[in-house]
């Protein structure tokens, strides 16, 4: 049996309006109150109505700001925590899964799927995950490096075309050159890779470049890296990976 506390999580996929779900869309017009980071509210400024409560938040308070939706859903609210992209992909749904298991709290929790970077990404990049790929956050904030790197280097083994989210911030910037190093070591220096910068938004850019020449300094915390695999190739502006069709 369902508490009857609504909360929401919602996936406002990567930037615009335009690329959020309707799903999305209807239920953050119809909650009492929207939290999320400033960024993001910003984002969906105008489907909030006047009557609807919004908290802001700053970027590293994602606990504080779980716990406060959480509270407030128990108190009988309807609320929303909004995510960049997806909420289950490095965003606040398993967060809040976490606190309401440990916390024992008397809410219900929806998840609303949104479009996540990767996918985001691909589209404006062409087809490269066209086969099997793996999604690696480079952010050591709460993963220890080893373990990034043991991925990265199990994903360069595999073949796996990679995505890298979290590639490269003002105070982290060794990483993306470690990964780039360790994918040199599987892959040839002229796999296609793609970079693309705030998607969905109007300063949205998108640049195909190989792994040896990958402009590192241009890589920040807001763009997502994409790592084409041995059969990744260009045509035209186009990022292709074979499915395997005979053609
Ligand atoms: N939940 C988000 C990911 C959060 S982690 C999602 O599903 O997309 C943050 C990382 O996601 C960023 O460092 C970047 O690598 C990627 N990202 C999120 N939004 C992006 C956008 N609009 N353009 C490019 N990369 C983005």
């Amino acid at each position: 049996m369902g508490s009857g506390n609504q909360l929401f999580v919602v996936g406002i996929g990567p930037g615009s309006l335009a690329g959020m779900s309707r799903q999305a869309y209807q239920i953050l017009q119809q909650v009492d109150i929207i939290i999320g980071y400033k960024t993001y509210i910003k984002l969906i400024e105008e489907l909030i109505s006047g009557n609807q409560e919004v908290y802001l938040s700053g970027m590293r308070q994602e606990k504080e700001r779980a716990v406060k939706a959480i509270q407030m859903a128990e108190q009988g609210k309807k609320v929303a925590v909004i995510s960049s992209g997806d909420p289950g992909v490095y965003g606040m749904a398993g967060l809040i899964l976490e606190l309401i298991d440990k916390g024992n709290y008397k809410v219900d929790v929806e998840i609303i799927a949104g479009i996540t970077a990767a996918n985001a990404a691909a589209a404006l990049l062409g087809a490269p995950l066209m086969h099997d790929y793996a999604v690696i956050s480079l952010s050591d904030i709460l993963t220890p490096w080893e373990v990034i790197k043991k991925r990265l280097t199990g994903a360069a083994a595999a073949d796996f075309i990679t995505v890298l989210y979290n590639p490269r911030s003002s105070r982290r910037v060794e990483q993306i050159k470690a990964a780039q190093k360790i994918f040199l070591n599987q892959r040839v220096a002229d796999t296609p890779v793609g970079i693309v910068r705030q998607i969905g938004r109007s300063e949205e850019e998108k640049r195909i470049t190989n792994l040896a020449n990958m402009p590192v300094e241009e890589i920040d915390m807001l763009t997502t890296v994409i790592i084409g695999n041995s059969q990744t190739y260009l045509s035209a502006d186009k990022m292709i990976t074979p499915r395997g069709y005979r053609l």
